[in-house]
């Protein structure tokens, strides 16, 4: 696990929510990024299924891993447009 990127602890993504972020939530959007690119959504334990499920619904390849990543190397699902 990589921590480090900032030396507070992260919080999670989450509008309103200020818990520790325990898990990465790495997506990208298809319109408008590259195969490579990713994002990262850090999330509480409480709202990490919350923002999964968002971007899931939006037909965005997502994939949750434990602890706080910053996406490389991080393999996502095909998601067909
Ligand atoms: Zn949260």
């Amino acid at each position: 696990m990589i921590f480090g990127f900032s030396p507070d602890s992260p919080q999670c993504s989450r509008a309103g929510c200020t818990a520790d972020a325990r898990s990465s939530v790495v997506w990208r959007n298809p319109r408008i990024h590259g195969p490579e690119r990713r994002k990262v959504w850090l999330a509480c334990d409480e709202h990490a299924p919350y923002l999964r499920e968002f971007l899931t619904s939006r037909a965005f390849p997502v994939t949750v891993v434990d602890g706080v990543v910053d996406g490389s190397g991080i393999e996502l699902p095909e998601v067909s447009a």
